[in-house]
């Protein structure tokens, strides 16, 4: 079997020691939690620079699409909100599905680890979901074969079922996590998610000290919720992880809290893990801003910007386990602006800086 390469030819825009980042806010919540995360960054002396991109989810052009991906090709990361796709027209298409496909961001991954000072059911949670992002049912290749009848077709490819596999045991391996588990529905399409787990169990003979099963994703859902703790590293095709994801975010928190990290080969763009729009609590100051900073976090982990990202990372740790400011989709009553006063407080702390907000 041939061993996807990582190939790190292009080098991220980096000027005078600041590195350039693309900036898609999205909408709903997405430009309030960005311009939380410009004010921690302001407060905290990051020396990364945002290049703000608008998008327009309703027009039929794609010309706002086309730069934000010239942008992001230019700068090689960037930091996104949702991108609602409420039109129903045909010719509108997904901004976020197209994003990922052009820049062939090939690999999801979803860091679930539960906060102590967050009550929830499920205790202890620590797993890493690792989604194919850029194929099967999300292909977007649909069409009405005579009417009445439409067929959508479902794309799994050998090349990416095997570059998201030796991710995620690459992945565990360096983590020193023990196991690895495939989740699927083989038993019934045969082909497309018998080669994804196929594929998957090839890749697991590379790595004789990492476990490696398999589970149906119908199983999978209810394992989840009631002893989410057998689970360590999972792999899935990009349906399966969309759902599975909010699953497990919903076990330790909410769509508030966790980031999510899409990786290709040369780009890396950072969001929310459960990549939610938040129209309705849009303006209302009630928005958790933690999922957008952990976004921000990874991305400045990724950047190699590790002592900021670890100043931000310990002013939401406290914020969320010691101060305990919730909003209130955390059963809280702080609004967004709390949590994030709190949060500057502790990196004005860390970094000895003045801050006004
Ligand atoms: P809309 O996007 O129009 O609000 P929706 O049902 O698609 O509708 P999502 O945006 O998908 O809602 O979000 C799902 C749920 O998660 C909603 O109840 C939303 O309010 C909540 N949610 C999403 N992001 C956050 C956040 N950062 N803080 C608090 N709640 C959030």
């Amino acid at each position: 079997m041939p061993v996807a390469k990582r190939v790190d030819a292009i080098p991220i825009a980096q000027y005078g020691g600041r590195h350039a980042v693309t900036m898609l806010a999205g909408g709903g919540i997405g430009p309030e939690l960005m311009n939380y995360v410009k004010q921690v960054f302001r407060v905290g002396g990051v020396p990364v620079d945002f290049e703000d991109v608008q998008m327009n989810p309703k027009s039929e052009s794609n010309e706002d699409l086309e730069y934000a991906i010239t942008s992001i090709r230019r700068n090689g990361v960037a930091i996104k909100g949702n991108i609602e796709t409420g039109s129903m027209n045909r010719a509108v298409i997904s901004r976020n599905v197209a994003l990922r496909n052009e820049l062939d961001l090939y690999v999801n991954v979803l860091h679930c680890k539960s906060y102590p000072g967050i009550p929830t059911r499920q205790k202890g949670v620590d797993i890493l979901i690792v989604r194919q992002n850029t194929e099967g049912e999300y292909a977007m290749l649909e069409h009405e074969s005579v009417t009445g009848v439409i067929e959508s077709m479902k794309v799994v490819t050998q090349e990416n079922s095997e570059r998201v596999a030796r991710y995620a045991f690459e992945y565990a391996k360096k983590q020193g996590r023990k196991k690895v588990t495939t989740i699927h529905k083989a038993n019934i399409m045969k082909l497309s998610d018998g080669l994804f787990l196929e594929t998957s169990r090839q890749v697991a003979k590379d790595y004789p000290n990492i476990e490696h099963n398999d589970m149906i994703i119908d199983n999978c859902c209810m394992q989840l919720v009631s002893n989410p703790h057998q689970f360590d590293v999972m792999i899935m095709t990009n349906l399966y992880g969309t759902i599975v994801s909010n699953v497990v975010c919903g076990i330790v928190g909410g769509a508030g809290l966790l980031s999510g990290k899409n990786y290709g080969d040369h780009y890396a763009v950072f969001e929310p893990g459960t990549r939610n729009t938040g129209t309705a609590i849009a303006g209302k100051n009630i928005a958790n801003p933690i999922a957008m900073l952990n976004a921000a976090v990874d991305m400045l982990d990724h950047l190699g910007h590790v002592h900021h990202a670890k100043i931000i990372t310990d002013a939401i740790d406290k914020t969320v386990n010691e101060d305990r400011i919730h909003t209130p989709d955390l059963g809280g009553t702080a609004s967004s602006t709390d949590v994030v006063e709190n949060i500057l407080k502790h990196v004005q702390k860390a970094t000895k800086t003045i801050y006004w907000i």
